[in-house]
């Protein structure tokens, strides 16, 4: 997957490239069709290794009888993430922001979400004041960039029973409160509150 991946990123930034595989030129919408069609591939390989990782961790919790009324198991999960701002050529600040979480118990990563506050496709079309043509937009947060963490976080909580049959009861942070603070106002669980660990050196060795 990675080569291929490769393969389209060599064809579409460099002229020699496309000599060589004697192929056009992509546009940005080609591109972000193609683009597109291998992001699908690619969740759906993430997907089925997030979900193995989901059984794994209820396996360990069922066997330890950490299971709710429902017969949910409830498990400890650590969460973190990051932002990252990049620059295309102009003065326009991109953001993005990832989180994950992870699993304690087998230390896989059970969700993970990107927030992304532009779009290449629209950037490209809206400096050069053209119309933006049909795309599918990658721009899916709107907020302020450092609420983008604890939203991802709160998205993955909010379908941890849809995606692994899981509830993830405990978790540890590494003292960012508005992580905390998202999820005790959204309740994901209702009634079953979410306890927390603060440790610091804990996730800083998973992350
Ligand atoms: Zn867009």
């Amino acid at each position: 997957m990675g080569n291929i991946l490769y393969l389209i990123s060599f064809w579409k930034k460099s002229e020699r490239g496309r000599g060589i595989l004697n192929m056009p030129a992509l546009t940005p919408v080609q591109y972000n069709t193609v683009h597109n069609k291998m992001e699908k591939i690619v969740d759906k390989v993430f997907l089925k290794e997030l979900r193995k990782a989901g059984e794994e961790e209820a396996t360990i919790d069922q066997e330890k009888g950490d299971v709710d009324s429902t017969g949910t198991p409830y498990i400890t999960v650590i969460a973190d993430g990051a932002w990252s701002k990049r620059s295309y050529k102009t003065n326009y600040n991109a953001l993005s922001g990832l989180a994950v979480i992870i699993g304690k118990a087998t230390k896989k990563v059970l969700f993970m979400g990107v927030k992304n506050k532009f779009c290449i496709i629209g950037l490209k079309f809206e400096t050069k004041n053209e119309d933006t043509p049909q795309h599918q937009c990658a721009k899916n947060w709107k907020g302020s960039s450092t609420s983008m963490e604890s939203a991802i976080i709160l998205d993955g909580f909010q379908r941890s029973v849809e995606m692994h049959g899981l509830k993830y009861t405990m978790l540890v942070g590494d003292g960012d409160s508005s992580k905390t603070k998202k999820l005790s106002s959204h309740k994901p669980y209702g009634a079953t509150p979410i306890q927390k660990i603060e440790c610091v050196p804990f996730t800083k060795e998973f992350l």
